[in-house]
């Protein structure tokens, strides 16, 4: 399944929980948002070992860069104080600038330590965890541990610390069925799927 179908069932996860909490339209917005990129969290383990395999993979990655950045930033300008508001813009326009410059293979474990550094600023125990969660997305194998059990209760516990952080009722039951949706749809559930997904790594990597 490519990038834009998991964004759209990701997304449609995110609608579907805020008509559930009866969400204002802003509210809805942000939970639509939140689960189209929820959607494509689990690929960003696409900078792994079966990166020159990809051709998609330089363009997912650029653009993960660029939307972290931008969110860096609208993020800092709203939740910032003093020196880390500029601290964090500082660091999403360089994600910004430098997204389109580094093209290597690093790119994704830098925008991992950049988000983790920012996390540790602004005391975002969610943002710091993300930073952690992409730094090991940048190193594993694609669709190992960001497609298995273990990966959806990690990414569990950085939504629920955002929903926490920012007091919006549906962003972790958004974030949470935008990731599951993702590995249902990478699964073998879906009978075209001729490789499934590492659900119950590290004690098995039986594909499911
Ligand atoms: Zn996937």
């Amino acid at each position: 399944m490519n990038g834009t179908a998991h964004v759209a069932i990701g997304a449609a996860a995110g609608f579907i929980v805020a008509n559930n909490y009866q969400s204002s339209p802003a509210t809805t917005l942000l939970l639509v948002g939140i689960g189209g990129i929820s959607g494509l969290i689990p690929d960003l383990d696409i900078d792994g070992k079966l990166r020159n395999k990809i051709t998609l993979s330089h363009k997912v990655i650029q653009s993960a860069a660029l939307l972290i950045g931008m969110l860096m930033i609208v993020y800092s300008i709203y939740e910032g104080i003093a020196a880390n508001r500029y601290l964090g813009i500082g660091i999403g326009l360089a994600m910004i600038i430098g997204s389109s410059f580094i093209k290597q293979r690093h790119m994704l474990t830098i925008t991992g330590i950049g988000v983790l550094v920012s996390g540790i600023s602004h005391q975002e125990m969610w943002l710091l965890l993300l930073g952690v969660y992409i730094l090991i997305a940048s190193f594993v194998a694609h669709r190992s541990y960001t497609h298995s059990i273990l990966g959806v209760i990690f990414y569990g516990i950085i939504v629920s610390k955002l929903e926490v952080s920012l007091g919006i009722e549906g962003i972790f039951y958004t974030g949470l069925t935008g990731y599951i949706s993702h590995l249902v749809a990478d699964s073998k559930l879906l009978p075209f799927n001729k490789r499934g997904i590492k659900l119950f790594l590290p004690i098995s990597s039986k594909e499911m």
